[in-house]
Formats: structure tokens, sequence, C-alpha cells
């Protein structure tokens, strides 16, 4: 909009609106106003129709009504949460003086105003905002010298990385980050390829203009911000992650006018130390949320028994990142297993920590002055927990010795007590929200502030016992003091006693109500005036207090992050032991070998579904090695050829996160690189054919997997013609055992390669376990050696309820092209045998005919007069006449 003439005709405090605006243009704006948070012209149309709010209007502006709507402020927090989560950004406009000072500058001078905060999905600290199991992530990716620099930082604990990036690895990145918010520049954004790139991403996209991610920019904004004359004691940071960087220090001073959260210092992220699990794979093994996009059915939802939200984040994030150094995956095993054999250790550890609340979350407030006094308490009640953390660990007498990860741990949590003690005195028991009321300063812990208090309570006191003495002096039992912000404190009576005050010395005469007449006293308003002035000081020396408070706080801010951060690995080592002993998973052995080899393995999700016992998961094995590198899997469909496959990469990322595994044992040779394929996946939701993503998905395998490499492939080439799709599954098969020489799981319903097995050494066939029993199939759910040699898809029609005419019809064809007819064109099937549709009864049952009945015949032999009613009967009638 063209503000200069909006500001025409406007009213002071319009033309105020108007240029706060005009400074955050893409911005729902919160004005405050009083207790609440309007909202104005375009702005309020929006938040009314998000927020499901009355639209009002108030006033005119240049001859139409302002449509106006307003939040509460007390209330704000979950309004806001409610529009950020629609994708809104809001600017928040406080009024930066009292409303008295503006009065008294006179004429039209209205309240000052600024914007103290823009919220935006990647910068949220509040509680209420925020999933306290989950990372936010704020994310930038810049683009200089021909290359893609990818930049992110998590506000709550300050961890600040980048990485150069390529379109792949781009899209690999966001898979395993999942940001809260994405930073791009307009250039990027309207870029084709990078667009592509982006994908889903582009959804949580935050559009800048190109300056503000120049990388000279970049370098400089860091280095001012670190105190540092040049980057280098950092690392090398190519110019595209520097510009990204930079973007995102940018983004974090404009949003927080200012203030900075914690950061820590910007660090490269190296991913030679991590299992690579591009985006396609982290979507096919539901490793953080399911296909649907949500937590629940998650590998990590089953994984997840941590008790703190540090905790669950930092499994998150190791869960979305596995190891691949042996030595660092025993490490985090070793302080597992020592969890796991000591059951009391463990059962102390967890009840502490649950009662230990988020010190990051509220540290990062307290950085940016936006902590209250809960905030000081959480810091306190976590620290407080220290000692009771370190005796719960070593102070119960396990049978070990802790290993080395945990007495790390440990030595990190530091010593507190100064600080613990400082705020224990200085902390009241109940403590309100915002430091800006007072109240939340014990007794006892400032002199000043008690006698201030003291002194305004005493008033309090002095103004009761006026109230009895004007009482009984004037006669009026039903005499009040009373408080309102106009008149102060007055005396109010009836207005059947108001004539016994009129005009007595001391009383003056200030309202008349219709059931109450009010006055004020010479006394009372000295009486107010000391009330006033201590409680106005009492608050201001609170303030004062908080603020020393949280400066003391903040100047150990490294040592209680370092502690938070022990905790949480604590906490993840604590729950995954839970889990492991609940479970009875085992710890797997990881070395640097080509084994893959599990001993009665299971899947973490499916099993969590089935009953334990009878009826329950059957546990399976999988042994891959340098001489037995693929496995065929066939076997009919729902018979667990997918669930077999997955849990063997979901084993794999399990142990080299550092977590026991579903399986009586396991020793995994470190996989660099997962892969897992489905055919004919439904991307619709991406507007790809699926035979085109399947294509372009295997594709990236061919190229990318080397021999330390584990591939899941389910189905592949089932989304084109059999002919195309058995050969395209031949040669991914060969391609596989030949060049890539990987280690390599492939689930296939084409039979027909099975032969392959006889030609490619390290390649075992391997077949899905199926009992015929009376007539009906059972699926063992157990992988045996050997190839399928029926697909029992009709069987499984059939439990789908396709109904009985069209599966005994499928049976009948199926028949037909296996009794020695093999390699019968469909065409010639069609002259034998006679069209479904010609041979449809109007009865429900069918027979299956012997081969060679004419038409007329198969569909007599098919009615059923018992069921017919006339009109039916009829009705087949003609039906058998019309097909003679
Ligand atoms: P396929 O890939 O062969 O079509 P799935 O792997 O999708 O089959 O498995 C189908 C269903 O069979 C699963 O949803 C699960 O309920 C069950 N199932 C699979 N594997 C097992 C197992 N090992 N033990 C018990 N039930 C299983």
């Amino acid at each position: 909009p063209d503000y200069d003439a909006l500001l025409d005709g406007a009213s002071p405090m319009l033309a105020q609106f108007f240029q706060v605006k005009r400074e955050h243009p893409d911005c729902l704006l919160f004005y405050r106003m009083g207790d609440f948070y309007e909202l104005f012209f375009d702005d309020a149309v929006a938040a009314a129709r998000a927020l499901d709010i009355t639209l009002t209007r108030r006033g005119q502006h240049q001859g139409e009504p302002i449509p106006m709507c307003g939040v509460p402020h007390h209330a704000a927090e979950s309004y806001l949460a409610r529009l950020i989560r629609q994708g809104h950004r809001v600017a928040v406009c406080e009024q930066t003086e009292d409303p008295a000072e503006a009065k008294k500058r006179g004429g039209k001078s209205v309240v000052r105003r600024a914007v103290v905060r823009i919220v935006t999905p990647g910068t949220l600290t509040e509680d209420s905002l925020l999933d306290a199991r989950r990372h936010n992530y704020l994310a930038a990716l810049a683009e200089a010298g021909g290359g893609l620099g990818l930049a992110w930082v998590d506000m709550s604990t300050g961890d600040f990385q980048a990485q150069p990036v390529d379109g792949r690895g781009l899209e690999a990145a966001l898979a395993r980050l999942a940001p809260a918010e994405l930073l791009v520049s307009e250039r990027l954004d309207q870029d084709p390829a990078a667009r592509a790139a982006l994908g889903e991403w582009r959804a949580v996209a935050s559009v800048l203009p190109g300056s503000r991610f120049d990388s000279e920019n970049g370098r400089r904004r860091l280095e001012a911000l670190y105190g540092v004359a040049a980057l280098d004691g950092f690392g090398a940071f190519g110019r595209a992650e520097l510009g990204a960087a930079g973007a995102l220090v940018d983004y974090l001073e404009l949003t927080q006018k200012g203030r900075l959260p914690r950061l820590a210092a910007l660090r490269r992220w190296s991913p030679g130390g991590l299992m690579e699990i591009d985006a396609a794979t982290r979507r096919n093994l539901e490793l953080t949320r399911t296909l649907a996009g949500e937590r629940r059915g998650s590998l990590l939802a089953v994984l997840d028994r941590t008790v703190t939200g540090a905790g669950a984040r930092l499994l998150a994030a190791r869960l979305a990142a596995p190891l691949t150094d042996p030595a660092a995956i025993d490490r985090r095993l070793d302080a597992v297993q020592f969890f796991v054999t000591s059951s009391r250790a463990r059962n102390d550890l967890r009840e502490t920590l649950r009662r230990i609340p988020d010190v990051d979350r509220a540290l990062s407030r307290l950085a940016l002055e936006r902590g209250g006094p809960r905030d000081l308490a959480a810091i306190r009640d976590a620290l407080l927990e220290v000692p009771a953390v370190r005796s719960a660990v070593a102070g119960t007498g396990p049978l070990e010795p802790p290993p080395p990860a945990v007495v790390e741990a440990l030595d990190e949590l530091g010593g507190h007590d100064a600080l613990v003690g400082t705020l224990g005195r200085a902390l009241a028991e109940e403590l309100p929200l915002l430091a800006r009321d007072g109240g939340f300063v014990a007794a006892g812990y400032e002199p000043e502030l008690d006698r201030l208090k003291a002194l305004r309570d005493e008033s309090r006191r002095m103004i009761a016992a006026l109230q009895a003495r004007y009482a009984g002096d004037t006669g009026i039992a039903s005499l009040k003091v009373k408080h309102n912000n106009v008149l102060g404190y007055f005396v109010e009576v009836t207005a059947t006693h108001a004539d016994k005050l009129m005009g007595r010395d001391g009383f003056i005469h200030r309202q008349t109500m219709a059931n109450a007449v009010r006055f004020t006293t010479v006394e009372l308003g000295e009486l107010e005036r000391e009330v006033s002035t201590a409680a106005d000081k009492a608050l201001a020396l609170e303030q004062e207090v908080f603020r020393a408070l949280a400066a003391q706080v903040l100047e150990r801010a490294g040592p209680i992050g370092l502690a938070a951060a022990a905790l949480a690995r604590l906490d993840v080592a604590a729950a995954l032991a839970e889990l492991a002993a609940a479970r009875d998973w085992c710890r797997p052995a990881v070395d640097d070998g080509l084994e893959f080899e599990v001993v009665a393995g299971r899947h973490p999700v499916v099993e969590a579904t089935l009953p334990e016992g009878p009826g329950g998961f059957v546990a399976n094995d999988c042994r891959l090695g340098p001489d037995d590198r693929v496995w065929l899997v066939t076997g009919p469909n729902m018979a667990g050829k997918s669930t077999f496959l997955r849990q063997n990469a979901l084993i794999a990322v399990l142990a080299q996160t550092g977590s026991y595994v579903p399986a009586a044992s396991a020793r995994i040779g470190v996989v660099d690189r997962l892969f897992s394929r489905v055919g004919a996946a439904d991307d619709l939701a991406r507007g790809r054919s699926t035979f085109m993503v399947e294509m372009v998905e295997t594709a990236a395998i061919l190229n990318q997997a080397g021999p330390r490499a584990l591939v899941i492939l389910d189905e592949i080439g089932r989304g084109t013609a059999t002919f195309d799709g058995l050969s395209i599954a031949w040669a991914t098969v060969e391609s596989l055992h030949e060049s890539n020489r990987c280690r390599a799981l492939f689930a296939t319903h084409y039979h027909e390669l099975t032969a392959l097995a006889e030609r490619l050494a390290a390649l075992s066939c391997h077949t899905m376990a199926v009992k015929e029993w009376k007539g009906d199939v059972v699926f063992l759910h157990e992988v045996v050696a050997g190839a399928a040699d029926r697909s029992y898809g009709i069987h499984v029609a059939k439990l789908a309820g396709l109904p009985a005419a069209v599966v005994a019809r499928a049976e009948e064809v199926l028949h037909r092209l296996e009794s020695g007819e093999q390699g019968a064109a469909p065409r010639d099937l069609m002259e034998d045998l006679p069209l479904f549709s010609a041979a449809r009864p109007t009865s429900m049952t069918v027979s299956v005919a012997e081969a060679g009945p004419s038409p007329v015949e198969e569909a007599l032999a098919g009615l059923n007069p018992d069921e017919l009613t006339p009109r039916q009967a009829l009705e087949a009638l003609y039906a058998l006449k019309a097909r003679l």
C-alpha cells in the first residue's frame, strides 16, 4: 500500500500505526493498546478469520470505517501460537512509555510505541509455542560462487552450524533437520531447480532480499558477533556457508530487535562421521515421522522413553544422524549398557530427571530478555537436582563402575551451589509469570525491599483502620474505603447516608452514582501517596533484583548449558536402556567389517502393534556378508517381505545411533549410506508420476551406493508393464551385485528373478514361508531359503473382501494361465475363456466351472433359482437368450 497516501488525514494514533506498519508490511501487527493487542485494516480481517474472533470497527479513516479486532494481552500467547501455526508472522508493537508521560507532553501526543519483536516459526522461545520434545531449527540457504551453503541455529541451545550442499545433499540435510523456518533469497525462490530441490520445505520458507545473503557481509557480521578479526579459528567456511550464517544472524537481530540469543561458535557440520540417509529413505523408513507426517507410529515414537524435553530432542537428533565410527558408537552403547545392567541406577536417575525442567529453553528466554521469574526457578530447580543425579548414578553402588561417557557427563554437570543458593534464597515460593508484576522475591533476601513492602502493607492496614474509624465517627456501619484508578482511595457510602457526609469536615464530595456517593479525604490522599510510592519503589527494586539474578545466571550460561547437555545425554542413555530392558533388545556389535548378521531380528514398530507370544511378531535372521551380499526375497503379498526388509534397515540405524536393537544378537559392519526404496509408492502429493519417482530414486542408488552401503529395495519395477518392470528389476539386481557390490535386500514378486541365483555368486534366494491348510493359505511370516512357487495374490484378494464372484473368476483365469499354457498370450486367453462380464450372473454365488463350458452354460451354472426374485429370474432369462 501507499503509506504516504494513507497518512493523509490520519489521526496521530493512526499516523503512528502506519509508520510502524510500513516497516513491517509482511507481518500482522499486534498493536498494544492498554490491555489489548489490537489489529487494524487488512491485518484485522486476516487475524479475525484465522482466529475466529469478532471483527469490529473503530472510527473512520478517509471516509471508510476501520476494521479492527483485538486479543487480550494476557492471553496473547495462545493466539500467537495459532497464527504462527497457520503460517503468519507477527510483529509485536508495545507501548514503550507510561501513558501518563504522553499526557504530560500534552496536546495530541500519543503513547510512544515500538516493535519489540517479530514472531516467526523459527525464532520461537515460549514453551507454549514450542513442542518440548522437538528441536526448532531456523535455517538459511545461500548461494555464492556457484555453490550452495546451508546454515542453521537452534535458539534454545544456541547450537549454530553450517555445511556446503549440492541439490541432493540439500534435500537430505533438510530432511534431517526438518527446520521450522527456512530463509531463502528471492533469487533462489524463483529458480526452478532450487524450487524443486527445496520441495516440501518451500512451505516453511521466508523469502528475503538477496542482499541479506551476501557472503562478505556475512563474514563481517560473524566476526563482529564473536569479536574476532578473522573467522579462521572457527574452521574453513565457504562463501555460501558464510552467506547463509550471516543471513541467520541478521535475521535474528531483525526479529529480536537487536537482542541476540546465546549463539555458540559456528561449527562446520561434518558428515564424515555420519551415516548418510537421503530424504526418500528417511521417508520410507519412517524414522522420525510416518509417511502421513505424524510422530506416532514412527521409529522415534517407539524408541523415545526419555523423561525430559532436552533428552527427547537429543534422541531425535541422534536418530536423524547415526554415526559411522565404531568407537564413538561403542561409547554410547557402553552408557546404555551401564543402565541396562544397573536397573537401580536407571530407575533412580529417571525418577530424578523427571523433576528437571527445561534449562535450555529457560536460558534462551533469559538471554533474550524475555525470561521471567519462573525461568530463574527452572534453572534453580534443575541445578538443584545435580547432586541427586550424581548419587543416582554413582551413589547406589552399581555393579560396575560407570563407563567414560557417563563419567564425563557427571563431570560436566559441574557444581552450581553458589548460584543455586542465591536463587533459592531470592525466589519466593509462588512465582508470577512476568517479572513486571513483581511479587517474586522471597522475604529476607533484600532488606530494603522488605522494608518497602512492609511500608506498603502497613499503609494498607492503616487504610483498613481508617475505614473503621470513619465508620465509628460517622455512625455509618456500611461505610467502605475503596480504590480505583481515577479517584485513588475514596470513601463510599450508600445514597441514603450521603447527607451525613456532605459538608462534613475533611470529606470532599467527588462523585454521585445511582446508589452510592463517593468522597475523598486528606488523610486518605496522604496514605495513598505513601502506599503508591512504597509499592512503586518495591516494584522497581524487584525489577532490579530480577535483572541482577538473570545476569548472574547468564554469566554462568556456559557451564549451565554444559550441565543441561550432560543431563540430556544421561536421559537418552537411561531411556534407551529402559526400552532395551522392557522389550528385550540386545547390544549390537558394530565393527569395521562388511558383515550384517542379525539373529532373530524384529521390526520395532510392527512388533509393538502385535500381541506378545502366539500370534505375535515372528523373528527372522538376516546374514549378509562378502560372500552373500544380495538377498532376493520373494513371497506373496502380505507375507511380510517389506517388514523384513525395513526391520533390517532400522536395526542398522538403531545400532549406529548407539541403541540396543530388537534382535537376539546383531553384528553390524558399519553402514556408511543407507538407501531404501519402495516401488510405486504413492508420491502423488509431490506431483511426480510414481514410476518416475521410483526410477529417479533407483538411479540415485545405482550411482551412489558403495561397498559399505546397505540397500533395501522393495518391489522395484512394479510401476510399469510386466516385461519392462521385470527387465528393470533384473538389471538393477545385476548392477547391485556386480558394480555397487553393496549389501542389499531385494524384495520382488517377479519369481523369474530367482534364476539369477545361478549366475550371481554372492546372491541368494529367500522366501516367506506359507502353509496351505484346508484350502486356505496361512502366512507364517518366516523367512526361509528358496524361492516362492506361488504368489497367492488371489488369496490376499479374498482376504481383502473382493466379491466372491471376482475371486472365483480370478482363480479360473489363473488356472488356465498355469495349466501347461505357459506363455499363453492374453489374446488367446480372451478367446478361450468367457469374458467375465458375460459370465456375470445376477445371483450372488458362482461355482468355479471346469474348463470349456460355453458362456450360456457358465452363466446358467452360476444361477441360483432359490435366491432369485421373479423379476430377477425374468431378467436372467433375457440375458441368457441374448447370449445365444
Ligand atoms: P509384504 O511386503 O510381503 O506385502 P508386509 O511386510 O507389508 O508384507 O506385511 C504385511 C503384514 O503382515 C504386516 O502389516 C504385519 O501385520 C504382518 N507381518 C509382517 N511380518 C511379520 C512378522 N515377522 N511377524 C508377524 N507379523 C508380520
